[in-house]
Formats: C-alpha cells, structure tokens, sequence
C-alpha cells in the first residue's frame, strides 16, 4: 500500500496556539511508519497543477491562496490562516490526492492514504474556510470523474464536522455521492438531512454523546446500505479522526477500535464495486495520541 506525504505539509503554520498544526501531521506519520516498518511505500506527493484545482475552485480562491505574499500568518478567517508556507503545503496535500488516483486507476496499487494538511473538506468552490484551503479530496474526486471518465465516485466523510464544501462542490454531480456522518449542533452547521443534492447527497447526523454502538449503527443501517447500492466505481475517504473521544473539538465518543470497523465496512465494498479501490485522505483530529491511534487503525484496516 501506498502512503503520499510531503515535507512542505509540516511548513503551513496557522501560528501558536492553533489546534490545526504541523505536530499533526508528524504524529500521523511517526505512528505509521513504527506500526508498519514493511508494508507502506512512501512516496512523495507532486503539486496540484491549477487546472486541476480550478475544477472544483474558482480563479479567485486560487489567486488568494496561491499569489497573495505573505510574510506572516494572515487570518482568512476567525479559523483558517494563510502563512508563508501555506501555497506550497495546500498544493501537495491536493497533489497527493491527484496522484493517488492516478495511481489507483493504473492499476500501480489499490489502497493509498494521503498523510497531508491542510485539511481539505470545508473549503468550498469560492472560500477557504474551517482550517482549509483547498479541497483535497473534491479536488481528487474531480479528477477521477474527468481525468479517468468514471461516473459512481463516492466520497465517505466520518471527520466529526460535516464536510460542506465536499458537498457544495458535487450537490448538482450525480457522478459523485458524498455521504457524511458529523455531529450536529457543530460547525460549520450544515450537513441536514433535508440536504440531499440531486439525490447524492446523504447526511447522518450524531447528537453529542453519541458512543461506538450509535455511530456503527448508522453506518450500518443507512449509510454504509446506500453506499453499497451507488457501486462507486472507487471510494474516497475524508478520514477525520476528531470524533475520537479524546479530541477536544468535538463530544463524539468513539474509540480507535471504531476507525478500523468502519474502514473494513468501506474496503468490503470497494472490494465489491470498484476492484478494491480506496483513496483516503487526512481531515481533522486534533488529539495527538487518538491522531497517532486512529491513522495507524485506519491504515491498517486498509492494508487487509
Ligand atoms: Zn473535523
């Protein structure tokens, strides 16, 4: 299996203090490289080129992001920080996804997980917001869709917050089902049921509090159902670890038992539909020991 990462991913510095930080990252890969010494090639991720950012985002966001100088941390928002290594680091972590499709399709491996920041799913087609600046894994389902001509595209989100710019980008696209799990009331206060696209979007809300059994039994009794029944042709993850009950952004109890569960429920169906096909990518988690526990149940659970 195939991990994409970059040194520039460590160098986006939101400043002290933000929960969003570079230690994230270097937890993720420390902890995968002491579980699994063998079995992950590490490659490094390439630069999204503009034109594939700008199937999902407008002129003016890549101009903001990408040409704006900076010589110190600028707020684009109360959350989401533009700093002098931020250009370069959201350009990787788009890459990264870019890449492992490209790599996927060719038939190279089946399963790869981008360990990138920033995180990508609030950033919607026109604003950088709630820590991220580009859409990552929207930039990477676009390119599967126009670059490989696939038609079932699924992106599964289990990051504690509901990915509203992931769904603002395909709300219209048929070709792309996005399903999310989020607790609810939590930023960015979307992700209602009633918010169903053209029939391929599909929220599940979680109250705070919610445990193991609540989360599994809404994958397994909606979710995960409505998934298997698209076929997606290949499966996307926006894998947050921040409804670990040890993230302080969050009330959302699950364990690191429950990261591996819900990644061998997507992987049966990957296997199902789409020749075993899976792109993960890094969302949220900002407990650095649930980050550390949580990857390496994930990934594990994607290597078989
Ligand atoms: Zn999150």
């Amino acid at each position: 299996m195939r991990i994409y990462t970059h040194p520039a991913c460590t160098r986006h510095d939101p400043g002290p203090g933000h929960a969003e930080r570079p230690l994230r990252l270097v937890a993720v890969t420390e902890a995968l490289r002491e579980a699994f010494p063998d079995a992950l090639h590490w490659e490094e991720a390439p630069r999204a080129s503009r034109g594939q950012l700008l199937r999902v985002h407008d002129d003016a966001l890549l101009a903001l992001v990408l040409d704006t100088p900076v010589d110190g941390p600028m707020a684009l928002d109360p959350d989401t920080v533009l700093a002098p290594g931020s250009a370069e680091a959201a350009l990787r972590a788009a890459g990264a996804g870019i890449a492992a499709v490209d790599a996927v399709m060719h038939g190279e491996v089946r399963r790869v997980f981008c360990a990138v920041r920033p995180p990508g799913h609030h950033a919607t087609p026109s604003a950088a917001m709630g820590f991220c600046l580009f859409n990552n894994i929207a930039v990477a389902a676009a390119h599967a869709c126009d670059k490989h001509g696939l038609s079932r595209v699924a992106v599964v989100d289990f990051d504690v917050h509901h990915g509203n710019g992931t769904q603002a980008i395909f709300d219209t696209d048929a070709r792309v089902m996005y399903l999310s799990s989020h607790q609810m009331p939590l930023y960015p206060d979307t992700g209602y049921a009633n918010e169903r696209g053209v029939g391929n979007i599909v929220n599940a809300s979680l109250p705070p509090g919610c445990d193991s059994d609540g989360f599994r039994r809404i994958w397994r009794e909606r979710l995960l159902p409505t998934l298997d029944s698209f076929r997606p042709q290949l499966l996307f993850i926006s894998a947050g670890f921040d409804a670990h009950k040890r993230d302080p952004l969050a009330q959302i109890e699950l364990e690191s038992g429950d990261y591996e569960w819900i990644t061998r429920e997507l992987v049966a169906i990957a296997k199902r539909h789409g020749d075993g096909r899976v792109v993960s990518m890094l969302e949220g988690g900002y407990d650095l020991a649930a980050l550390r526990e949580a990857s390496v149940a994930h990934v594990g659970a994607l290597l078989d």
